[in-house]
């Protein structure tokens, strides 16, 4: 089996201080985190940024600091950059960070309903973000919320603008879309082309099960407090606490963990791009 990469949601768009005090928000915090993530185990680094009144934007300079502060204290991390700009609809806005050169990005490539709103992302628009992640020569990590959502990207490397071997991220357990449970990841994780690359991100309680099942599977992992606040006692979560324990069960099941370099080699990411990104 290939080691096992594992990624954090630092921050996201939803949660808040309140919900969580250990939520990174400000580029100091979300790079604290990122050093002490990567003292756990993680390599690669989901990134949302914020405003000074800790609101999700889609600023420039709001995602720059946050990338210059990470590699401060962690150069070796690998960054992916959020397009998922629920703070906007704006298309040139939600493909800034694309346009940052980061070695990685999100790309939903699909729509699906998100608690109490829509999370549109129409044909249109992900034909439009394609062409920019094929531009730049971006990684895309292609967020799967259904299953229609491969067939997209399928259609979109067809028509050229991503290549193989293509990384897909299964989203679990969002209220709305499909549930985290094994059968559902089994299904998805069998319905994408050999040769591609997959991580699971499982959904509050889901988090550390699609763990476990993504670890003994062969796929890759997300946790993080994005996606989920909480450890399976119930007790609050932080970013590394939850690192520590998919890195506790990797090891339980011996499952050796990819350092930066080897999950870069994983994700076939272009070696030349590893320090591309514009920090100023
Ligand atoms: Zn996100």
């Amino acid at each position: 089996m290939e080691k096992l990469i594992i990624t954090v949601a630092l921050t996201g768009n939803v949660p808040t201080k309140e919900m969580n005090p250990n939520l990174p928000v400000t580029a100091d915090e979300v790079a604290a985190d990122v050093r002490r993530c990567i003292d756990a185990g993680a390599v690669l680094f989901h990134v949302h940024a914020r405003d000074v009144n800790r609101q999700p934007t889609l600023d420039i300079d709001a995602f720059k600091e946050r990338a210059r502060k990470i590699k401060e204290v962690a150069p070796q991390a690998i960054i992916q950059l959020s397009t998922g700009g629920r703070a906007g609809k704006d298309w040139e806005a939600r493909v800034g960070p694309v346009r940052l050169l980061p070695e990685m990005a999100s790309f939903t490539t699909g729509s699906s309903n998100l608690p109490g709103m829509i999370y549109e992302n129409s044909p249109q628009f992900i034909e439009f973000l394609a062409k920019v992640f094929k531009e730049t020569g971006v990684k895309p990590e292609i967020e799967v919320f259904e299953t229609g959502m491969i067939n997209n990207a399928l259609f979109l490397q067809k028509k050229g603008y991503i290549e193989a071997p293509l990384h897909f991220q299964f989203v679990l357990g969002v209220p709305g879309s499909m549930p985290g449970t094994v059968k559902n990841l089994l299904f998805l994780s069998e319905n994408i082309p050999s040769g591609s690359t997959w991580i699971v991100a499982g959904i509050a309680k889901a988090e550390i099960p699609m763990a476990a099942a993504a670890i003994v599977m062969g796929g890759h992992v997300r946790v993080g407090l994005e996606d989920n606040l909480y450890l399976p006692d119930g007790s609050a979560a932080s970013n590394p606490a939850l690192v520590e324990k998919v890195v506790a069960v990797a090891k339980e099941v011996g499952r050796e963990i990819a350092s930066p370099d080897e999950a870069r080699a994983i994700l076939s990411l272009n070696p030349q791009f590893k320090d591309r990104i514009l920090l100023d």
